[in-house]
Order: structure tokens, then C-alpha cells, then sequence
């Protein structure tokens, strides 16, 4: 899986930091995370491909995440696109949503809006994409009602070739038996998937939580991640105050929920305009998680 983190800004977007977004690509099929203002120059810059685009999920209904929508639609209808594309939201963000399709003016394809619910998780299964390939949803704590995402991607149990000759199966039947079906030989048996394939295996997990105050569940949520993204909007501790009124956290709070989560890795994201050199906390933050990284747009990684 690939992942890039488009934009790293909070609230506005900057000359050299655009507003927080997240690319997962998985088999020439990707999913939008946010789309704040600027996201479709950020994706040209980024060098990733619109025409890839399977689906978009919104936290939430604030501008920095949503308003970049109408723009990156239109751009994505000059790709020539007929193919419907699914956007998933919670409710009160898919007024919004429906407000911005407004002005596109039409567009070649069609934009379905999925509602999510706001107040309990949920599951997306998307029917374009890899059946191993799914997203779960956790409410989070903001000011508006705002959803955080976790993407799972399943892995096969690794095949067992030496299992397989030692039962005799031919080697055309390998593929199908690795991809879990069960195959009748031509001598009559009957071999299912697991008689030549290795224990279940982890699957692939990135957790992607902005605009909340740091609320318990997200540890739970983003439990065993290979990636979990996160918002830090600052790193000096006396902004904590009006952090708590606005719903945001800091940096340290976000490796502290890293930590409980046993992540593998934390990328801070969703910075204050304010905080302009957010790596100069970076030895503060390794000493609560030492695999924290202040990305800069365009942090890219891929995951197997
Ligand atoms: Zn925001
Ligand atoms: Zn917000």
C-alpha cells in the first residue's frame, strides 16, 4: 500500500504547506482522506494521479478539510472519468458536501454521497477495491461531529509449497488454493486453502484521526498500526487551554496515544498556521515516542 500525506497545515493552507490529506493507493485503486483547499495542486505537485481516485472520505464538515472538493472534481472530470465516485461522510457534513457539488455545475460522472454515522463506528467495504482492502470509522471529539478513519488491508497466509508437493496437488492448482478457495483434484480429493498455507497474518493498518481533543478510544482505534497519522496542532504546552476549547491537541498528546496504541510509527500532521517550525519539538516528542516523524507535504511510505 501506498500512502501520502498530500498536505501537513491546519486551518489555512501555507506557501510551502498545504492542508492535511491522505492518499491510500492499493492496486492502481486509491482513497482520498480530507480534501481542504489547494489538495488538487497538492496532488500534481505530489506527482499522484486523480484518475486513481475509488472513493473520498471527510472528517468533518470544516473548511480546511472540505473546501477543496468543487476544484478537485472538476479537475477529476477532465480526466475524462464516467465511472461513479462514492464520497463517505457523516451527516452533518454531507450538507456540506451536497452544498459544494452545487456549484461543479455538473460534472461527467456521478458523485454518490454515503452517509456515515456520526456518534458510533462504522464499517466501509468498497466494492471497487481489493475485498482485503477496508476502512472503520471511530467518532471523534471536535467541535462539529468528526470521524476518524482506520484502513485495514488483509494479508494472504503465506503459501506452503513444500506442504503442497508433499500432498502431490499439481502446481496449477497453487494460485487458487493461496487465494483461499477450496480445489478438487483430478484424482477426486478435495484440498482446502488452509492444508497448504501458513498462519493468518496481520494485516496492514493505518489510522488517520484529526480535529480531537485526544480522547481514550483513539488508542483502542489505532491499536497495532503500521502508520498512524495524527493531528498535532502545537507543541507549546501552554496553548493546552485553548486547545481543550477548541478540540485539538498537542503534538505530545498525540505521541502519548501513539505510545498506547503500540503504534509502529506516528506522522504528526494538521499544524497551526502559528507554529511555524513544528520539527523544532522533535527531540521532546522522541523521548515520549521514538518513532514520531514531523512530515513535511508529500511524506510518502509504502507499506507491506
Ligand atoms: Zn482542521
Ligand atoms: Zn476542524
Amino acid at each position: 500500500m501506498e500512502i501520502t500525506l498530500l498536505g501537513t497545515g491546519g486551518m489555512m493552507p501555507l506557501k510551502n504547506r498545504f492542508l492535511t490529506s491522505l492518499y491510500a493507493e492499493h492496486e492502481g485503486g486509491a482513497v482520498l482522506i480530507d480534501c481542504g483547499e489547494g489538495t488538487q495542486v497538492a496532488f500534481g505537485q505530489h506527482g499522484m494521479k486523480l484518475s486513481r481516485l475509488e472513493a473520498m472520505c471527510f472528517t468533518h464538515r470544516h473548511a480546511d478539510h472540505v473546501a477543496g472538493l468543487p476544484g478537485l472534481l472538476l479537475s477529476l472530470g477532465n480526466t475524462g472519468r464516467t465511472e461513479p465516485l462514492p464520497i463517505y461522510c457523516g451527516k452533518s457534513c454531507a450538507d456540506t458536501v451536497r452544498h459544494l457539488l452545487a456549484v461543479t455545475g455538473g460534472l461527467p460522472f456521478e458523485v454518490t454521497v454515503e452517509v456515515l454515522p456520526e456518534r458510533e463506528a462504522a464499517e466501509i467495504r468498497l466494492p471497487q477495491m481489493d475485498p482485503l482492502f477496508r476502512i472503520t470509522t471511530l467518532p471523534l471529539s471536535h467541535s462539529v461531529p468528526c470521524i476518524g478513519y482506520r484502513i485495514e488491508l488483509g494479508k494472504k497466509p503465506e503459501f506452503q509449497p513444500d506442504r503442497a508437493r508433499a500432498l502431490d496437488i499439481p502446481v496449477q492448482f497453487w494460485k487458487r488454493l493461496h487465494a483461499g478457495e477450496t480445489v478438487t483434484l483430478e484424482d477426486g480429493r478435495t484440498i482446502t486453502s488452509d492444508a497448504v498455507t501458513g498462519q493468518p497474518r496481520k494485516p496492514l493498518v493505518i489510522t488517520y484521526t484529526t480535529d480531537t481533543l485526544p480522547i481514550p478510544s483513539i488508542a483502542e482505534f489505532a491499536k497495532g498500526s503500521d502508520l498512524f497519522i495524527c493531528e498535532g496542532m502545537y507543541g507549546d504546552p501552554e496553548k493546552k487551554a485553548s486547545l481543550n476549547e477548541k478540540r485539538h491537541m498537542l503534538m505530545q498528546d498525540a505521541c502519548r496515544l501513539a505510545k498506547e496504541a503500540g503504534a509502529a510509527r506516528l506522522w504528526l500532521t494538521h499544524f497551526s498556521p502559528a507554529e511555524k517550525h513544528p520539527q523544532d519539538y522533535e527531540k521532546e516528542l522522541h523521548a515520549l515516542f521514538p518513532d514520531t516523524v514531523i512530515p513535511q507535504d508529500g511524506m510518502h511510505i509504502t507499506l507491506k
